[in-house]
This record gives C-alpha cells, structure tokens and sequence, in this order.
C-alpha cells in the first residue's frame, strides 16, 4: 500500500534560516539520513518535515531527493537568503520564484548555454497557486514584521520572477553585472534553488521558493549577508512559512 503524499517539506541551506523555524515545530521528532537531519512534526496544522541542505547545488538536489523518495513530500518550499541583482531588489525585500534556472550550466555548444541537457530546459518551473500563496505569506510577514523596515531603513517589497543559481557565492560587482547582462529579467542570485527545481521537476512535485535578499551580489556582499543571517533571515523566514502554510 502507498503512503499518502501530505508532508510539506522545508528545506534551507544554512542553520540560521532554519533556526527560528525548528523550535516552532510540534510533536518534533529528528531522522537522520544522509548526513542530514530531518525535523518531522506539525506547523500550524499542516504535518511538515523540515532540514538543512547544506550550502550548494548538490547538497540541495541530495536533500530534496531524499524528501521526495524517502519522506513521500507532497510539496517543497525551499527558503533561504540570497542576493539582490535585478534593478530595485533591495535588502531586506522578498523574492519569490517564478523560474530558477542554473546560471553555471554550460554545455555550449552541444546545447544552448544555461539548458540542462537532456531535459530541454534551461528555465526550470514552479507550483503556480503553492507559489502565489507564499507571496500572500511573503506580503503579510513584511507588514507584521515592521522591526525588519526598522532595522533596515527602508520598507521592504515582495517581487515575483526568475531566482538563479549556481556553485559561487557572487561577491563582486563585476560578478552580479556579468550575471545580469547574460540573464537580464534574474531578480536574485543564490546557490541551490534551480538544483531542487531540477528535482521537483523530474518527480513531479510542486515546489516554491522563496529568498529574503540579504546583500547585493556586490563588494559589499560578505558584510551585509552576515549581518542580515544573524539579524532577520530567521525569524522573517519563519514568518514567511506560518503565512504561507495559513
Ligand atoms: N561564507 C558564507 C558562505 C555562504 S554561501 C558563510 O559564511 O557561510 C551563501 C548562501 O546564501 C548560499 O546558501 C546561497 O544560497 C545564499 N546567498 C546569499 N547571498 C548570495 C550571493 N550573493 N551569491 C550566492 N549565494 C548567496
């Protein structure tokens, strides 16, 4: 007999995106697998199970496998930090995928730059009505999190478009202009998104994610990211989740 798919699964690189969000978890109990540890229990009402990636491409595809085959999820959001690069994407404001696409793949000229080859995609989808409901989530959190506009000066904006992802902290300006000149309509830059697209897509699952932009892919990006995942990556990502979740 099969299990019914009814676990969400959230999923995070990085212990400080996670770190507000374990202790919200009812009923928790801890699987490990993988070298990972996976929080199964209740949020809200909905049964989730809950784990850090790791930082990078494999480390996240590993992880949403495993979420997918071994936990039987029915959908992954995947939250987490990442950095501005599209015109008007500031710290502190929210991204949430439209598309992730892989902006280190390259298998020129055997296929088109940035396509996966073998899957004819380069351009990677995500759950339309699971992602407009964690943009309602998204919206919600800025407003009732008015210590996040505080802290950083400026109201903080929900964009919706293309996350991109690649093996490369991008830490310069040089770096984030090369990106935007070769992924022009790319909102935010990050290291594991377009991976767990890739697996959601070949087990068919639903998938969201969403980034709150800690820095701006420039020289300054080591300063403000570290500064934005101690300060507001935690608490603001599990305000983003409890909403979404409803
Ligand atoms: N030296 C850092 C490494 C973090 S890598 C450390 O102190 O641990 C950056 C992580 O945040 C990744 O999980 C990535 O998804 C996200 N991220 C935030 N800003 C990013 C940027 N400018 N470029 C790439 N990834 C970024």
């Amino acid at each position: 007999m099969s299990i019914p798919r009814r676990r969400t699964a959230l999923i995070a690189a990085m212990h400080e995106e996670l770190a507000a969000l374990l202790p919200a978890i009812a009923d928790a109990h801890i699987e490990r697998r993988g070298g990972r540890e996976f929080w199964l229990g209740r949020l809200g009402g909905h049964e989730v199970v809950a784990v850090r990636s790791g930082i990078g491409k494999v480390a996240a595809a590993v992880t949403a496998t495993l979420l997918l085959d071994h936990y039987q999820a029915a959908r992954v959001l995947f939250l987490g930090v990442a950095g501005g690069i599209g015109a008007g994407v500031q710290v502190g404001d929210v991204v949430v995928a439209d598309a992730l696409l892989q902006h280190d793949m390259d298998a020129s000229p055997l296929f088109p730059r940035h396509e996966v080859p073998l899957t004819g995609l380069s351009r990677f989808p995500v759950d339309a009505d699971f992602s407009a409901a964690v943009v309602r989530g998204a919206e919600t959190a800025l407003r009732e999190h008015a210590g996040t506009a505080a802290l950083l000066g400026h109201g903080s904006r929900v964009h919706r478009g293309l996350i991109v992802s690649g093996d490369r902290f991008v830490a310069t300006a040089a770096e984030s202009e090369a990106l935007r000149t070769a992924l022009p309509d790319a909102l935010a830059v990050e290291m594991e998104g377009a991976a767990v697209a890739q697996v959601c897509h070949a087990f068919g699952a639903p998938l969201a994610v969403v980034r709150s932009i800690s820095d701006r892919a420039d020289d300054t990006a080591h300063v403000d990211f570290g500064v934005f995942l101690k300060q507001v990556a935690g608490p603001l990502g599990l305000a983003i989740v409890q909403q979404a979740l409803g």
